[in-house]
């Protein structure tokens, strides 16, 4: 291998993906990083509490609140936000600083409030929304999946209804009508250069 080059790596730009619960934005980036592992995934930090199967350091950093708390006081954090009114999500700034400039495209999978702040600071990312492809499949995905009672599934569908108002905000609307489909969507508007996969 040969030693870190005199010309620098140009940087890479951000992709932020958003989109309302349910809709499959953890199914979309697992399918671009299955077929793409060059692309780098952010791993969030959480307040919230593991789900059965999450790894601490994969699925999320489960910080909980103090270490939540002392994050956002020391800067440590791109964006951050309380989710469906309940607990805090942020991403932390360094790792996605060091991919962006060794060239490795960066894919944020965070909410509405969270894209608009990464808006703020990163100008130059490109903002992906997401969308089911009716507001009755929507609600079908959430009770399918079944990781939320009532009550929980409620406050996400509350959330829900505020963010898809603001799909226009974004550069690219994508509708998740098939994974697959929205995956090849994704890789495009990211400018990833196709290659052939193997059924
Ligand atoms: P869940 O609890 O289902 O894993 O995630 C709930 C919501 O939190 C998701 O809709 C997701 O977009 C959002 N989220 C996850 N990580 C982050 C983050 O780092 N920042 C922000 N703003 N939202 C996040």
């Amino acid at each position: 291998m040969t030693a870190s080059s005199h010309h620098s790596v140009p940087a890479a730009r951000l992709t932020v993906l958003a989109g309302p619960t349910a809709v499959g934005k953890g199914t979309v980036s697992a399918d671009i990083r299955a077929r793409y592992p060059d692309v780098w995934l952010s791993v969030s930090a959480t307040t919230r509490s593991p789900r059965p199967g999450e790894i601490d350091g994969v699925h999320y950093h489960f910080v909980g609140p103090d270490g939540f708390a002392q994050m956002v006081e020391d800067g440590e954090l791109l964006e951050w936000a309380v989710v469906h009114g309940r607990n805090s999500y942020g991403t932390p700034r360094t790792p996605v600083e060091e991919r962006l400039a060794a060239g490795v495209p960066a894919l944020l999978e965070i909410d509405l409030q969270g894209a608009r702040q990464v808006r703020g600071t990163m100008p130059d990312a490109r903002f992906v929304f997401l969308a089911p492809p009716s507001w009755e499949e929507l609600e079908r995905r959430l009770v399918g999946r079944g990781t939320e009672g009532p009550e929980e599934r409620e406050r996400r569908l509350a959330t829900a209804k505020v963010e898809l108002a603001a799909e226009s905000e974004f550069d690219h609307v994508i509708v998740n009508d098939d994974v697959r489909r929205a995956t090849d969507e994704l890789i495009t508007v990211m400018g990833l250069q196709p290659h052939v996969t193997h059924a």
